[in-house]
């Protein structure tokens, strides 16, 4: 395991040039990146080793020129190293599908089980609806409207060949009676108990109005800034048991019961973490899935 930084931050106009000048001083100009548009501004995006000097100096100077940076420190894994863990967070770097969220594309819920005060854990009754139309360059792995986890024929067939299990792969649909897309959604049937309390980087917005206060269970959030660490107590597990993929108990985003336009609320409800074990890693990596990426999570 390798532990990294990464350094990130825009460069405004009136001091790009002083700025690039020192950052190619630091022997970083490598990381600077030009403006996305006309209007946009030039920005540098670095990933260093730990104890990297250029690192040092590139924060240096951020923090001696007053501009607002983000640094993210993180740990890179192997796959060998990743396969050792019993299992992995699944993350996608895609946006998700849609300009709406799930109900509003006609999907149903049953709240039955429900928190009654946001609607958090509802349960998905029908198949997910999709807009009619998607971008050509969706395959493999990406979000439905509420992050739900979409897969391409190749993905849901090596899955269903190599009996994957803890899973349902239920075929969207398109609203609007239009031709069905070939793509399935995968619904992790297993809830996970809560995480351990040493769990790092795991926290929940509870700012009046944001988390919901009845079920606790909506608006997690990961700080983003450290490494990632889930954990659970083994003592919580039957880790024989546990299928080859499942969610978290804990959610992240709003749930919304009813539409509520003078606060822009939509309904729809959070979405957990999906968390895998290595034999799903391993189907990923052999589809080589470029927008795919795992974090170990512990159990103790
Ligand atoms: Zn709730």
């Amino acid at each position: 395991m390798k532990k990294k930084h990464c350094l990130s931050f825009n460069i405004p106009n009136d001091r790009r040039e002083i700025v690039h000048r020192l950052l190619i001083t630091a022997d970083c100009g490598e990381y600077l990146r030009p403006p996305p548009s006309e209007r946009g501004l030039a920005s540098f995006r670095g990933e260093f080793e730990e104890g990297e000097l250029r690192l040092k100096k590139a924060l240096d100077l951020v923090v001696q020129g007053g501009l607002s940076f983000r640094h993210i420190v993180f740990h890179e894994y192997s796959d060998d190293e990743l396969c050792s863990f019993p299992l992995l967070k699944i993350s996608i770097d895609c946006d998700p599908i849609g300009s709406k969220r799930s109900p509003g594309y006609g999907t149903s819920y049953d709240l039955k089980t429900a928190c009654p005060n946001c609607g958090t854990g509802a349960i998905q009754t029908s198949s997910l609806a999709l807009p009619p139309k998607l971008p050509s360059t969706l395959r493999g792995l990406f979000h439905g409207p509420g992050f739900e986890l979409i897969v391409g024929e190749r993905l849901m067939k090596a899955l269903l060949d190599c009996s994957v299990t803890g899973i349902e792969l239920r075929p969207t649909l398109a609203t609007g009676g239009a031709k069905p897309h070939s793509f399935w959604q995968i619904i992790a049937k297993t809830v996970m108990p809560r995480m351990s309390l040493a769990s790092k980087n795991l926290g929940r917005e509870t700012r009046p109005g944001w988390g919901c206060n009845l079920c606790k269970r909506d608006m997690h959030i990961c700080t983003n800034n450290e490494p990632l660490d889930f954990v659970y107590d083994a003592k919580e597990l039957d880790l024989i048991n546990i299928p080859d993929f499942v969610q978290t108990w804990e959610c992240w985003g709003r749930s919304v019961l009813t539409d509520n336009p003078e606060r822009q609320l939509v309904r729809g409800y959070a979405s957990p973490w999906y968390l895998i074990k290595p034999k799903v890693f391993r189907i990923i990596r052999e589809l080589g899935l470029s927008n795919v990426s795992f974090d170990p999570v512990r159990i103790v």
